[in-house]
């Protein structure tokens, strides 16, 4: 694996093109976890060259939010990406990306609205840049996105449509944990006891979808299932096509989204 810190480096490692190579392309911020592994090892499935990128991407944290407390463990995800057949591993600085002058900002702009946009402002304007920085440095032809994080696909997929990017978004299942906890870099924060707390989400979202499947109110039963919780929000999302039942908790100092599949498939 290669492991590359400037755009010139990464041009000079993925030239010449060679005809016929399918691209893919894993954005990620690191500190990574099943989740993060099971998207490199779909990339590695179908594509010539995979490549990831790690980039705690200031532009998309919110007032409150600092990018300087985000997890990180390059040295642990060095030798996971390796070990996930990843081929060339772009993790540049910030500067190398938003270098002094930037500012072209890209926007999609009403399903940035709610939800997160609503909770996180400007976080999407950061995630819809920094995803097209990527493609264009990049140039695949397939990539990989978690449903995790159903609102952001959904803004990529909408960024992807009205900007003719010549390329597939591919959306892969939430990883969790044993007892339903979608993994998140962001977990490493929970104490024991919040980590109990916040197995409410996973639980409530299911209650959602079991209600949704009986022709009920999916948001009512999850609300109703929270466990005490106060969301962020509950809410049903479209996400080109599918619909899924999606939430946001604070627990502590952490704040965790996390969502289910109500209708439609990832394939
Ligand atoms: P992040 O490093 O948190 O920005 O995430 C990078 C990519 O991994 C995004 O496309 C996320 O949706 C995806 N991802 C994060 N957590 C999970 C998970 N538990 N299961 C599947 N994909 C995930």
């Amino acid at each position: 694996m290669r492991v590359v810190r400037t755009v010139a480096d990464l041009r000079r490692t993925l030239e010449p093109d060679e005809p016929g190579r399918v691209v893919g392309l894993v954005p990620t911020m690191g500190a990574y976890h099943e989740g993060h592994l099971s998207l490199f090892r779909a990339a590695r499935a179908e594509c010539g060259l995979v490549v990831a990128s790690l980039f705690v991407n200031p532009a998309q944290f919110g007032p409150g939010d600092d990018p300087e407390a985000y997890p990180r463990n390059e040295a642990a995800d060095l030798e996971r990406t390796a070990a996930a057949g990843v081929d060339v591993l772009f993790a540049p600085s910030v500067d190398e990306l938003y270098p002094p002058g930037f500012q072209t900002w890209v926007e999609v702009e009403e399903l940035s609205r709610p939800l997160e946009g609503e909770h996180r402002p400007g976080h999407f304007r950061g995630v819809a840049t920094i995803c097209l920085k990527l493609f264009n440095l990049v140039h695949p032809q397939l990539a990989y996105f978690g449903l995790k994080d159903a609102q952001q696909a959904a803004v990529v997929l909408q960024l992807v449509r009205d900007l003719n990017l010549e390329l597939r978004v591919r959306l892969l299942p939430t990883v969790r944990d044993a007892d339903g906890l979608a993994l998140s870099s962001r977990n490493v924060f929970l104490s024991q006891q919040e980590r109990t707390l916040a197995l409410a989400l996973p639980r409530a979202l299911a209650a959602g979808a079991a209600a949704d499947r009986e022709g009920s109110d999916p948001v009512a039963a999850a609300r109703a299932a929270l466990n005490g919780l106060a969301p962020d929000y509950l809410a049903t999302l479209d996400v080109d096509g599918r619909r899924v039942l999606a939430g946001a908790v604070r627990i502590g100092k952490t704040r965790l989204i996390d969502n289910v599949l109500l209708e439609g498939d990832l394939a």
